[in-house]
């Protein structure tokens, strides 16, 4: 079998304790940290961890005419925290490529490299002795990769843009086994793909990131009750249509149904609000920090270093759930919001009876002044701006309910949308994070972004290998 004579060219050159066969107690420990345990069913043959740019290039060597000839194919892994099945893992025939031992963070004139193996909770430690910050997901547990690859929201996108707009440099392995670096002066074309591309080019070492001065600020989460959320949606839409709309600001406004929540009948709202200077109670916040009645003992607003909020946001998910994230986007349209909320909250009523439903419908801006910061892939121009992301996050328990839950929250999308088209304020886009899999967020960017990646994977892998030997996640040519 072609799986088995892959395993065998890779103990050529690595020890057992680096290439982890299916079967072993470290092999379940590994195959089980991943935040969905829809992926965590998906076994590999082994997993392989690299401790070095040059084994990653070894790798590639490798693996290469398996992956390319074969069902021997392989997959990347970060952190395991994007819950889309397969993609940062692999079933049967394949090899995980598990890039956790790739580490080490430094900073140098402003710019912070960082181990593609790190989460982002160390970086901000890092970077918070020195007073800097940078833009990298809010949870301390986030991956780097699936984030700085993707597009990728931070407590600072209304001021500093997306996570991948930071990126000044990325290290990469391409499919020659070559390791090359892409940033604005050496393969420009490869570094502005790589800005929302995915796992499309190459396996990633090493990400740099400007940094900026970051003192402490103000934030955390409110929570209320579902009377006052269109209230709330309008005053989000109002804010963001401003002109002069806070740069400062970073709120996501949130309602969903939870077993938790079973005093109050399960369905719950919560705004997370952060005004990303060190400024108590900012009048912009008010009217999302104030919204009355409110459960006051879970008002958690206050002063918060980046370390402090990421890992409270790190503090709201576990490992090894089912999971489901699945993501649409409208423009910043109160009537649009409210609707798809109503499509929404009609959805979930007849599944809240299965065994540990949680699902949440969360909006987070994409301000002008984040648009206006893009220079990536995405497709996206702040001539169409403010726009909202409408996130559906789903967790259950039992596998027997897998596709009735999918189907249920895939059927409030094409409802959000197909009302969004009716009303003139639909968005194509769809953020790669937050798409399961029957959504296609590349072909989202426009067709002269898909081009352009396309053309871009041509010049750097020509044969293909990102996209044959390397199936799982989203793919440039499906
Ligand atoms: C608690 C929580 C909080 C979150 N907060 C945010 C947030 O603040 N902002 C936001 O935008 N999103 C957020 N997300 C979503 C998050 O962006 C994704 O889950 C992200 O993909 C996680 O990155 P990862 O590296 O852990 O993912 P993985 O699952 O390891 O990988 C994701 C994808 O990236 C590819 N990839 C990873 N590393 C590399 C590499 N080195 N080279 C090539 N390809 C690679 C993988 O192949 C895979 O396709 C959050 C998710 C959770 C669970």
């Amino acid at each position: 079998m072609a799986i088995t004579e892959a395993i065998k060219a890779l103990k050529i050159d690595f020890p057992s304790d680096q290439l982890v066969l299916g079967g072993s107690a470290e092999f379940d420990k590994l195959n089980s940290s991943y935040l969905s345990l829809l992926q965590s069913e998906l076994e590999p043959a082994a997993i392989f961890l690299p401790r070095s740019k040059d084994e990653v290039a070894k790798f590639v060597s490798v693996i290469k005419p398996f992956a390319l000839n074969s069902d021997a194919r392989f997959a990347i892994r970060g952190a395991g925290q994007q819950p889309v099945p397969g993609c940062s893992n692999i079933a049967g025939n394949g090899i995980t490529i598990d890039l956790r031992f790739l580490t080490g963070i430094e900073l140098k004139d402003g710019v912070v490299s960082i181990g593609a193996g790190e989460r982002w909770g160390p970086v901000y430690e890092k970077l918070s002795e020195q007073g800097l910050g940078v833009t990298g997901s809010r949870s301390a547990l986030g991956g780097i990769g699936g984030l700085a690859l993707a597009g990728g929201l931070s407590f600072f996108s209304s001021r500093e843009g997306f996570i991948c707009d930071n990126v000044v440099n990325y290290e990469l392995v391409l499919s020659t086994g070559d390791v090359v670096n892409a940033n604005a002066t050496e393969n420009a074309d490869l570094w502005r793909a790589l800005r929302g591309g995915g796992n499309n080019f190459g396996i990633v070492t090493r990400y740099d990131l400007k940094t900026f001065k970051q003192g402490p600020f103000w934030g955390g989460a409110v929570f209320y009750f579902p009377p006052s959320f269109p209230g709330q949606v309008q005053a989000y839409c109002d804010e963001l249509n401003k002109p002069d709309a806070s740069k400062e600001t970073h709120i996501m406004v949130s309602q969903g149904f939870s077993g938790v929540f079973a005093d109050l009948g399960g369905h719950f709202c919560m705004n997370q609000l952060y005004y990303t200077r060190e400024v108590e109670k900012p009048a912009v916040l008010e009217p999302f920090g104030n919204v009355q009645p409110q459960i006051d003992p879970m008002n958690s607003m206050r002063m918060l270093t980046l370390k402090d909020a990421a890992n409270e946001q790190a503090q709201q998910s576990s490992n090894g759930v089912r999971c489901a994230y699945m993501n649409t986007t409208v423009k910043a349209d109160a009537a649009t919001l409210i609707a798809a909320s109503d499509i929404f909250t009609a959805a979930f009523q007849p599944l809240k009876s299965l065994e540990g439903l949680t699902c949440a419908f969360t909006l987070q801006a994409y301000p002008v002044s984040l648009l206006k910061k893009c220079d990536n892939s995405l497709g996206l121009d702040a001539a169409i701006g403010p726009l909202v992301s409408i996130l559906l996050l789903n967790w259950w328990k039992n596998k027997v309910d897998d596709d009735l839950v999918i189907k249920s929250f895939k059927n409030v999308l094409e409802e959000i949308d197909k009302d969004a088209a009716s009303r003139g304020t639909a968005v194509p886009y769809k953020y790669m994070n937050y798409a399961y899999d029957f959504q296609d967020p590349i072909t989202s960017y426009g067709i002269e972004f898909h081009k352009k990646l396309r053309e871009v994977s041509k010049t750097y892998d020509a044969e293909g290998l990102f996209q044959k030997g390397l199936p799982g996640g989203f793919k440039l040519f499906l």
